[in-house]
């Protein structure tokens, strides 16, 4: 399923050179985005870049300044939002408090003068989606929050709509319920094949629920990609740090050998070696972004190692099945390395003050412009 690497494929949603102001302020700027027929597809970026911005005007309550919004290839604009094959999950649910589940999720089915036996068969078929068969006649109060958020799942999905945008939709959920909830949300997705819009700014969430993830910063998209390809190959420091735990290395490279650059990078340091399809002029600034995990740990100066940098283990973080080393070296650089614990017993571990080895090899990290 990989429908953005088809030439052919056609989107559900285009944004074509959107742009939204609120008076003189740019939320949205320029901006161009296709998502797919039954792409789970997260918006992921910090308090005030425009998620919510890009949900409100897919969903009609804003329109673009600037651009075209389509959907299945029409212009959305002069269709008003009740019109819209789109729903919108609110993180709040939103529920009313004094229907029964069954009632809230007959709502818009009743609203719309869908006949009674119709609406009973809809309702209880999304009741067995979200499991929630035995609370049909209980009240919103009388439920847990993470069933809330089923019912509320459950109401958005009733009316079969093309495109379902969640705004925080696991934003009330304690941290192990929301993982839990977010597996049933991709089973849920994957059943109904209904498209998911998600908006978030936990990039875990993002990372494990959606196949493609738009990482953005002040109306604008940074990187637009898989979860997996934005994290071993982001195009910016931005996304590089935004994505997970990196150490940023930044240094002046110069080409030494095919795809492959030594990185000045501080005064008593021997020269790094990264390879990168970047290109780099002479002398110019980079920025060579590596995880933790790529970095080994050792005692003693690995031989053969493309990079290899002494320093003084100066914290350890504990994660359980990981450890992250701080390792400060002797211009005051402090580099992270992340070991697996599962065979912990047999291999060495460090503690605060050791002097160690880090390493890596030319290939581990991914050298930016900027
Ligand atoms: P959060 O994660 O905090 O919800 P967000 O990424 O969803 O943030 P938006 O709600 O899309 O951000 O807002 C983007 C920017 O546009 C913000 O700076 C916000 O203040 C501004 N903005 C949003 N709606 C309006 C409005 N109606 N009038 C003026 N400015 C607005």
């Amino acid at each position: 399923f990989a429908p953005w690497d088809d030439p052919d494929a056609k989107p559900l949603i285009r944004f074509k050179n959107v742009t939204k102001r609120f008076g003189e302020f740019t939320a949205i700027d320029n901006l161009t985005l296709d998502i797919y027929e039954r792409e789970f597809f997260a918006l992921l970026g910090p308090s005030g870049c425009g998620k919510t911005t890009m949900m409100r005007m897919l969903a009609g309550f804003e329109s673009p300044t600037e651009g075209v919004i389509e959907l299945a290839g029409q212009d959305i604009a002069p269709v008003p939002p009740n019109k819209r094959a789109v729903n919108m999950m609110f993180q709040s649910y939103a529920l009313f408090p004094h229907l029964s589940v069954w009632d809230n999720i007959a709502f818009g089915l009743r609203r719309d003068s869908m006949p009674k036996r119709d609406v009973e068969d809809r309702v209880e078929e999304m009741l067995r989606l979200v499991r929630l068969e035995k609370f049909a006649k209980r009240k919103p109060h009388q439920i847990s929050g993470g069933q809330r958020q089923r019912v509320a799942l459950a109401r958005s999905l009733a009316k079969a709509p093309k495109l379902l945008l969640l705004d925080e939709p696991l934003g009330a959920l304690d941290k192990k319920l929301r993982q839990d909830t977010q597996f049933e949300l991709m089973d849920i997705q994957e059943k109904t094949g209904t498209t998911f819009v998600i908006v978030t700014h936990d990039q875990e969430e993002a990372m494990t629920v959606a196949s493609r993830v738009a990482v953005m910063d002040q109306g604008q998209l940074m990187q637009v990609s898989t979860p997996d390809r934005i994290y071993e190959t982001p195009n910016s420091v931005y996304v590089a740090d935004f994505i997970g735990d990196v150490n940023i290395i930044q240094g002046r490279a110069t080409q030494d050998g095919e795809e492959t650059y030594r990185i000045d990078w501080a005064e008593g340091q021997k020269p790094l070696t990264a390879k990168s399809s970047n290109v780099f002029s002479a002398g110019q600034t980079c920025h060579l972004a590596i995880r933790p995990e790529k970095v080994a740990i050792t005692a003693e100066r690995p031989e053969d190692a493309a990079n290899a940098v002494q320093g003084r283990v100066h914290d350890i973080a504990y994660l359980g099945n990981l450890s992250t080393y701080h390792v400060e070296l002797s211009n005051g650089t402090i580099i992270k390395a992340q070991t697996s614990n599962t065979r912990r017993i047999s291999r060495r571990t460090f503690t605060w003050e050791d002097t160690v080895w880090l390493s890596w090899t030319a290939t581990a990290g991914v050298l930016l412009a900027n």
